[in-house]
């Protein structure tokens, strides 16, 4: 999805495109835990609107995509 349709989708949620502050808490932009962001990953399926930049996700969520996209075991 895109940001603007998780937007849609989550107002409540904050989902930081990039920062320095590791330890900024947001949300994992796929299920929305928080978690800090030196602990996300960057997503192949969640993206800016323009599909340039992966959003920050959770390890579990970015396991899954690995897995969907055959990359992981
Ligand atoms: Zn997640």
């Amino acid at each position: 999805m895109k940001l603007s349709e998780i937007m849609e989708l989550h107002p409540d949620w904050n989902i930081v495109v990039s920062t320095t502050d590791m330890d900024l808490e947001l949300n994992c932009a796929s299920c929305g835990q928080k978690v800090s962001f030196g602990d996300t990953y960057t997503s192949f399926e969640q993206t800016t609107d323009n599909g340039f930049f992966g959003l920050p996700v959770c390890p579990d969520c970015y396991n899954k995509e690995l897995k969907r996209k055959g990359l992981s075991h």
